[in-house]
C-alpha cells in the first residue's frame, strides 16, 4: 500500500518536537512538505510559506496536520476538507466549540477523515488505567497539572490571547485523560481563574467538576510551578486507587507501577492512518467542552502580571 502523503502545517514546538519523527518512524505516511511562515522543516523536504501556496503550487497531498495555534486552525481545516484532504488537528481542534462542530459535520458531509488528537490519551498507562476503571465505582479524583509556563511555552503569545485557552492548553490534557478513564460522563461545577492583568487568558485555575454518580472531582492547574512540572490524576475507587502521573505514562494500580516508552504521537499517527484507510473520523469534544463550561461559569480573578 502506498503510504499516505503528508503535509505539517506550522512548523513549530510541537512539529519539531513530535510530528515529524513520528511521521519518519510510520511507514503508512511520507512527509511530502512542511509549511509555515517563518520556519522551515527538514533538509530536503519541500517548503511552503502558507496553505494556499501549497494547494496552489504542490507538492500533492493527500492529508495534513495542523500544528498551528487554534486560533487560524478553523479556516486552514476549510481549505484542505473542501479539497478532499484529510485533516490532523492538534489538541485543542479549534478555538471556539461552534467551529469544531462545523468541521466535523463539513468533513462528514464531504466523506473526508477529520481526526481531532488527543496525544496524552495514547500515554502508556491511559488504556489500562480505562479498562481497570471501566467495573469500578469512583468516589473521587483529584487532578493535579502543575508546570512552569517559560520552559514548555517560551514566547508563545498566543497562548495568552482569547482562544490560546491559557494554563487550559495543558489542562485540556488531563481533561483528555480524565474523560476517556472515567465510566461515566463529567461537569463542571465550580471554577475560580486566575489572569494576570496583562494578559485575556488564565495563568492558574481551580476547579471542582463531579461525575454524573456524583463523585467529587477536583482539578488544580498552575503554570507557576518551577521545578519539576506534576501531571497526575489519582482516582479512588470502591476496589482501591488507580494514579496516572507523569502525564499518564505511568500507572499504579493497588497490583503494582508499570512504566512503559513513550508512544504518544505514533499512536496517534497510527490511528490517524486507521482512520484514514477506514473512510471514518473521530473528533472528541468532551475535553473542549469542559474547558469552554469553565470559561462560561467560572469566577474569574486579576492576579499580578506575567512577564515571559
Ligand atoms: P508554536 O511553537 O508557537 O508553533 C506554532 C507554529 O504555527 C508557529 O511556529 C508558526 O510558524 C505556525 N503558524 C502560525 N500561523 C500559521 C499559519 N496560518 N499557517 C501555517 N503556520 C502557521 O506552538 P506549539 O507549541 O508547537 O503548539 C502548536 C499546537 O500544538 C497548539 O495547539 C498546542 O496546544 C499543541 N501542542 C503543543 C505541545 C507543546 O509541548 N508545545 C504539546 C502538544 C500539543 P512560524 O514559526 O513559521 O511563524
Amino acid at each position: 500500500m502506498e503510504p499516505i502523503r503528508i503535509a505539517i502545517v506550522g512548523v513549530g514546538k510541537i512539529a519539531r518536537d513530535q510530528h515529524i519523527p513520528a511521521i519518519e518512524s510510520t511507514p503508512a505516511f511520507s512527509l511530502a512538505a512542511t509549511v509555515s511562515p517563518n520556519h522551515r522543516g527538514p533538509e530536503g523536504i519541500p517548503h511552503l510559506d502558507s496553505l494556499d501556496e501549497l494547494l496552489e503550487k504542490g507538492p500533492a497531498v493527500d492529508a495534513v496536520a495542523l500544528c498551528t495555534p487554534p486560533q487560524v486552525r478553523y479556516d486552514l481545516a476549510v481549505q484542505a476538507l473542501k479539497r478532499g484532504i484529510h485533516v490532523f488537528l492538534e489538541k485543542p481542534p479549534g478555538a471556539t466549540l461552534s467551529e469544531v462542530v462545523a468541521l466535523r459535520e463539513r468533513a462528514d458531509k464531504v466523506g473526508v477523515t477529520l481526526f481531532a488528537s488527543w496525544h496524552s490519551r495514547f500515554a502508556a498507562g491511559v488504556a489500562p488505567a480505562r479498562a481497570w476503571l471501566s467495573d469500578r465505582t469512583v468516589h473521587k479524583v483529584s487532578i493535579v497539572w502543575r508546570e512552569d509556563v517559560r520552559v514548555w511555552h517560551p514566547g508563545q503569545d498566543w497562548i495568552w490571547e482569547p482562544g490560546g485557552l491559557g494554563v487550559f492548553d495543558p489542562g485540556i490534557n488531563a481533561l483528555s485523560i480524565l474523560t476517556h478513564i472515567l465510566p461515566q460522563p463529567v461537569f463542571m461545577k465550580n471554577a475560580r481563574l486566575s489572569i494576570p492583568e496583562n494578559r485575556a487568558a488564565p495563568i492558574a485555575a481551580d476547579i471542582d467538576f463531579a461525575d454524573a454518580g456524583g463523585a467529587p472531582i477536583h482539578m488544580d492547574l498552575d503554570w507557576r510551578q518551577t521545578g519539576p512540572q506534576s501531571w497526575d490524576i489519582v482516582v479512588e475507587t470502591d476496589a482501591g486507587t488507580c494514579k496516572l502521573s507523569q502525564g499518564g505514562a505511568v500507572l499504579t494500580l493497588p497490583s503494582g507501577t508499570e512504566h512503559n516508552e513513550d508512544l504518544e504521537y505514533p499512536g496517534l499517527y497510527s490511528r490517524f492512518g486507521n482512520l484514514i484507510r477506514g473512510g471514518r473520523s473521530d473528533v472528541d469534544i468532551d475535553p473542549f467542552r469542559l474547558v469552554a463550561d469553565a470559561f462560561l461559569r467560572g469566577h474569574r480573578q486579576i492576579v499580578e502580571p506575567f512577564h515571559d
